[in-house]
């Protein structure tokens, strides 16, 4: 294995969110540069990352700057294109790997790949065809979700279908793309798990956090979740399986459902930094961006052991708006992402209150 990249090195960040600028801080507090390569101007990574290319990502130009400019490459979401990101990894090492990303990007790939690994997910079946939806709703009856293959996000290309004409309506809306239908899960709460690993294969675990949602999108994220620990241990045993079988070297945030007779059943995964880690940022040793720069450099995992239980709250579209307040609030830990309009439903930036271990009773 190669050494790892010395400081002063440059992190490729492919996409220009919050989450490519939480990872541009971490990074530079280890002393790594970052530079971004995302379309957008005046992006909230490119505001704190010394450089940006700023380009379409088929732009084959502005692929070779960026392969250039950087030592390693990254990616902060993951409805990038893929043949960008496998024509970059030619160049440049790119974690977690394009394999790794295509299966993320794909829910019918991504199901068969849990369930390859032993663990269960909700009944499903794949659509591509208006003849697969008369036997996908044999095998998945009704009530159930019909969810887009690909690029779904915050319940975008999503539709609860009760009967078999909902199921071919909302297939058409979609346009007849590849769809999965799935159960409808009896769920007591939705938990994610955030592991870690290194290109050494070691996997460090954040604990199981339980995330509420409004409207589609994460409002709350209550660390750890009020769960018996078998089931929290379980949901942590399935994010690092995971992990390891498909040779992640980043972050792999694991989705999952806890049932009524608490069985854990794996959602979605993500192969980046996710909304639901940002309370490792006030209240663990090593954060999740700090995880992902570490694994992607070729440095060891820090520890993720938590010093204060967290509540992360996601502030939205004019949510805030109440930043005066929230700043002036003592211990709460705010976190403001640099976008200039507070759009609906666009995330804007967080808050996380700390719970101090030692201060519970
Ligand atoms: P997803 O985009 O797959 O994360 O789904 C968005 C939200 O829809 C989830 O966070 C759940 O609240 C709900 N949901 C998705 N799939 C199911 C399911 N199979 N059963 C019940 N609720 C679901």
């Amino acid at each position: 294995m190669s050494a790892p990249l010395p400081p002063g090195s440059t992190i490729g960040i492919l996409g220009g969110g919050q989450l490519g600028r939480m990872t541009a801080l971490a990074a530079a507090r280890l002393g790594y540069r970052t530079h971004v390569f995302c379309p957008e101007p005046d992006a909230p990574a490119s505001q704190v990352s010394g450089a940006t290319t700023r380009g379409a990502y088929d732009d084959p130009a502005a692929q070779v700057r960026f392969a250039a400019a950087v030592d390693v490459i990254t990616y902060e979401f993951e409805n990038i294109p893929l043949a960008p990101v496998e024509a970059l990894a030619c160049v440049k090492p790119v974690r977690p790997s394009p394999g790794v990303l295509a299966i993320c990007q794909d829910r019918i790939r991504e199901k068969h790949a849990v369930n390859a690994a032993g663990i269960a997910t909700a009944r499903f079946a794949a659509i591509e065809t208006d003849r697969d939806l008369a036997a996908a709703l044999a095998t998945v009856p009704p009530p159930a979700i019909l969810k887009t293959a690909r690029l779904g996000y915050d319940g975008k290309g999503q539709a609860r279908v009760a009967d078999a004409a909902e199921a071919a309506a909302a297939f058409a809306r979609f346009g007849r793309v590849a769809c999965v239908l799935e159960g409808i899960v009896d769920f007591t709460c939705e938990v994610s798990v955030i592991a870690a690993r290194g290109r050494d294969g070691a996997v460090a675990c954040y604990p199981t956090v339980e995330n509420r949602h409004k409207h589609h999108i994460l409002d709350e994220t209550i660390a750890p979740a009020a769960l018996p620990a078998a089931v929290a241990q379980e949901a942590e045993r399935i994010a690092r399986t995971i992990a390891t079988r498909l040779d992640v070297v980043g972050l792999l945030a694991v989705e999952m459902f806890v049932t009524r007779d608490g069985r854990v059943l794996v959602n979605e995964l993500a192969p980046r930094p996710h909304n639901s880690g940002h309370w490792t940022i006030d209240a663990c040793v090593t954060n999740q961006f700090e995880q992902l720069v570490r694994a992607v450099a070729g440095l060891p995992l820090g520890s993720p052991e938590r010093h204060s239980d967290a509540v992360m709250k996601n502030l939205i579209g004019d949510e805030v708006l109440d930043w005066p307040r929230l700043a002036a609030e003592p211990g709460a830990c705010l976190h403001l992402y640099g976008k200039a309009e507070p759009r609906p439903g666009r995330k804007m930036g967080h808050v996380t209150r700390l719970v101090r271990r030692a201060d519970r009773t």
